[in-house]
């Protein structure tokens, strides 16, 4: 198995899963980057797997159908056109021999879905907006006690986990979580690194749940720390909970 990322947009990641048995893409937002990249490399798709409705994850379905041979996966929403089999919480997905398990994570939007698969020892997520690296998505459509339990969620699986995001945000999000936690020695050596792999043009991803524990603010919202932090910035009481100190951190990265 050999998984790629294929750049859209200005930092969208559409990854590019291949197996023996074939060609699965996850969020194709444009078509024409993968299409020369099929070219390119003179392979076939077979399926497209979706996780939420936004354009920039689902605008490259449409062209892209034309050619698969295989179907269109994606969450229960019927505003997402070209969808063959809907998938909810806990359907288990086969996809050019791979088994992958839905995990309902809203929040971000209400319809998101993550494809969690540990056929292999290093287990994979695909979890489109919802986490990035160091960092989480905007709550557009869901409540913040719902997107604080979708990270939740995701914070649970196995800590060997690579973490595969829909977008390269990597250093912004770092530059928060650096103000967030100026004392956090990992997020300064993963600030650095990410310097030289952005100026070779190579993603910051995908990451590992391992390693997001140390350098992402959203999945350590129990963090004394932390809650300082947020009592300091909002001049709040320092005995918020934990889902509290969640929608402190995530305002406050949206005025950032
Ligand atoms: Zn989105």
């Amino acid at each position: 198995m050999n998984i790629q990322s294929i750049k859209a947009f200005n930092d969208n990641y559409i990854w590019l899963i291949s197996t023996n048995e074939g060609n699965l893409v996850i969020d194709p937002g444009e078509s024409a980057p993968v299409l020369d990249f099929l070219t390119k490399n003179k392979i076939e798709l077979t399926d497209i797997l979706l996780t939420h409705h936004h354009y920039d994850h689902v605008g490259g379905v449409a062209e892209l159908k034309k050619s698969i041979t295989g179907k269109v996966i994606g969450p229960n929403n019927f505003n997402i056109e070209g969808i063959d089999q809907k998938v909810s919480e806990g359907t288990l997905v086969n996809s050019c021999g791979l088994n992958f398990r839905v995990i309902e994570i809203p929040g971000h939007t209400l319809d998101h879905i993550a494809y969690f698969s540990d056929d292999n020892k290093q287990p994979l997520l695909f979890c489109g907006d919802t986490l990035f690296s160091a960092g989480c998505g905007r709550v557009f459509e869901g409540t913040f006690q719902q997107m604080y339990e979708s990270i939740m969620r995701i914070k649970s699986l196995p800590i060997n986990t690579l973490i595969y995001c829909g977008h390269e945000y990597t250093l912004a999000n770092l530059k928060f979580a650096h103000q967030v936690e100026p004392n956090n020695v990992d997020i300064k050596k993963h600030i650095e690194f990410c310097k030289k792999v952005l100026q070779n043009n190579q993603a910051t991803l995908p990451s590992s749940l391992k390693l997001e524990l140390k350098i992402n603010p959203f999945l350590r919202c129990d963090d004394d720390k932390l809650r300082e932090s947020i009592s300091h910035k909002y001049d709040s009481s320092k005995s918020i909970d934990d889902s509290s100190v969640f929608e402190y951190l995530r305002k406050w990265k949206d005025s950032f």
